[in-house]
């Protein structure tokens, strides 16, 4: 049999207020409080002698008080002595309020009193100072333990440090902060999937797309058209560990003028197991996360589509016009016919002198007639001569371009170009499209001239230089060449000297011409050039339009 407890001693103020405290808890009181002092009592069929049950508390790991009615301490434990430096000695007698370190705002102590004086169990967060000044956050519940009438008798404290826990869990916010920043700057769509879909984090520019798409979760949006337009599941593919970068599909937006296009990359991320097992390393498999990143292409797309159906549309004028020019070619060949045939038949009755010279004059006049009816046709179906406006050129740039356009051909021909562009090349005032065709033409002239010499070697160089302002380019072949007598007659109109006339009008050079005078320069055949055709021209840097 135990001993009874001397009425004055810490032991009995203990047991008597915990016997009270567990005998009837008050409402409020967290049910782990109550477990643990529980545990210390013994079950209520088989209690621990009230000694064994006073050492339980007094070794408790949490700091235990117990006050009278208005907060006098009667018995604090080991864990109170150490978490605020006072020993018992010190404090027994003393109002709680010795702890205060005056930073805890008034209406939290208000609340405090207020709830354990109505005879509930109160539980807050105080800001504490120990014996030696150091404040620390002391997370505390008070509960009221009533007397035999229902009185308040004692307040039950226990509290603890929560200084670490509040100071790691300012810096889980700070973090998420700086990471939120940096997450919402990037102009990508970022959103975090669970394995169901469900998002679990998403930036600013995603908050932003799920506006502007009616209030459609991006991240389902994006899944969907992976699956509709590529044929792949992106959870599936990411839970199954592959990632996968830069696939593009596009999305109905309402408003939007036509689909909005993104580039979608998705990569499997594992989260750890926050479990306590994790602690030495033996967590569980987390649960696996997609992060899907999008980023919009649809200007780049738009321009694509754009720039195809210029070339489609470029395409179609020039067969337009191609067809055109044939069939008012085919129709002045037909009313040629006409005169041709009244001369032949002229021709014959010259000469076998049965005809006047009436009607010799008449079958001229006839032929006239049919002549200029023919000439008319062909007049109406020259095209006009397109109009550009004038602008700063780099003639480097447009010859780059050409020779970009005319690679297919330089390389079934087997031609090698020598590409010589100076580095120093003023920029000249001129009209881009006829240069470009004037350039066009010289290197279609070097391709039909190195085509038309059968030889093995095949060179094609293109040189600029810089010449007291001006602009002078060469355009040189090893193909047939240019007889020496033929170098001014090349720049004639209807002028042909390919064995190959198929194509051919002879109005090439003279429109050359045309267009090197226009930009005020000269061009010519390099006489001292022997191995082939070298042209030169010069561009000068007089305003395009004089
Ligand atoms: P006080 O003048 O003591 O109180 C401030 C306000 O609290 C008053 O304006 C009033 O509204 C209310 N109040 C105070 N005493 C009473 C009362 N008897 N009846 C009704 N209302 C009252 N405080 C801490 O700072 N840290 C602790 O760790 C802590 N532990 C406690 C443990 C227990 C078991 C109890 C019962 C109280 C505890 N307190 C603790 C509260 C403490 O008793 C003081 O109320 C508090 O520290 C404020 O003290 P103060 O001197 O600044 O102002």
């Amino acid at each position: 049999m135990s001993a009874r407890p001397n009425p004055e001693s810490a032991e009995h103020v203990v047991v008597n207020a915990l016997g009270e405290f567990l005998a009837s808890p008050p409402a409020g009181t967290p049910g782990e409080i109550i477990e643990a002092l529980t545990l210390m009592a013994g079950n209520a069929a088989d209690p621990l002698p009230p000694r064994l049950f006073f050492e339980a508390v007094e070794q408790a790991p949490s700091a235990i008080s117990i006050t009278d009615a208005r907060a006098r301490i009667l018995y604090v434990n080991r864990a109170f002595e150490l978490l605020t430096g006072y020993t018992r000695e010190e404090v027994i007698g003393e109002n709680e309020s010795i702890l205060s370190n005056k930073a805890t705002p008034e209406n939290i102590y208000q609340h405090l009193w207020r709830t354990i004086q109505g005879k509930q169990t109160w539980t807050g967060t105080l800001v504490n100072r120990t014996r030696q000044g150091g404040d620390y956050l002391a997370e505390l519940t008070i509960a009221p333990v009533l007397d035999q009438g229902g009185g308040l008798k004692y307040f039950l404290g226990m509290h603890r440090d929560v200084t670490k826990v509040h100071e790691l869990e300012g810096e889980l916010r700070r973090q998420k902060m700086r990471i939120e920043t940096v997450l919402d700057a990037a102009p990508v769509v970022v959103v975090l999937l669970d394995a169901e879909g469900r998002v679990l984090l998403e930036n600013q520019a995603c908050k932003k797309l799920y506006s502007e798409l009616g209030g459609r979760e991006p991240g389902e949006a994006f899944s969907a058209a992976l699956r509709e337009q590529v044929g792949l599941d992106p959870l599936v593919e990411c839970l199954s560990g592959r990632a996968f970068k830069d696939l593009e599909i596009s999305i109905a937006a309402p408003g939007s003028s036509g689909p909005r296009w993104f580039s979608c990359s998705g990569t499997p991320a594992d989260e750890l197991d926050p479990s306590a097992r994790g602690f030495f390393g033996r967590q569980k498999k987390g649960e696996r996360r997609m992060l899907l990143l999008a980023n919009e292409v649809t200007a780049r797309r738009r321009e694509i589509e754009r720039a195809h159906l210029e070339n489609l549309r470029a395409r179609l004028a020039e067969q337009q016009l191609t067809h055109s020019l044939h069939e008012t070619m085919a129709a002045s060949i037909y009313q040629i016919q006409a005169p041709m045939n009244v001369i032949q038949a002229a021709a014959a009755l010259a000469r076998s002198g049965s005809a006047s010279l009436e009607t010799l004059a008449e079958m001229l006049e006839d032929i006239s007639r049919s002549g200029t009816k023919a000439l008319d046709t062909l007049k109406a179906a020259l095209p006009e001569g397109p109009r550009e406006p004038g602008v700063m050129v780099n003639v480097n740039e447009l010859l780059r371009q050409v020779l970009e356009l005319e690679t297919d051909r330089l390389l079934a021909a087997g031609i090698v170009v020598d590409w010589r562009p100076s580095h120093l090349l003023p920029e000249l005032p001129g009209h881009k499209d006829s240069l470009r065709s004037l350039f066009k033409h010289l290197i279609d002239n070097a391709i039909q001239a190195l085509n038309e010499s059968g030889r093995p070697q095949r060179d094609l160089l293109l040189a600029t230089r810089s010449v007291d302002g001006a602009v002078e380019v060469a355009v040189q072949d090893n193909g047939r060449g240019i007889p020496f007598e033929d170098r001014f007659r090349v720049f004639e109109p209807f002028y042909i000297g390919w064995r190959n006339r198929r194509g051919r009008a002879g109005m090439g050079l003279p429109m050359a011409q045309e267009i090197v005078n226009a930009h005020g320069g000269y061009i010519e055949v390099d006489p001292d050039y022997q191995d082939g055709c070298r042209i030169h021209l010069t561009l000068s840097a007089v305003p395009a339009d004089q």
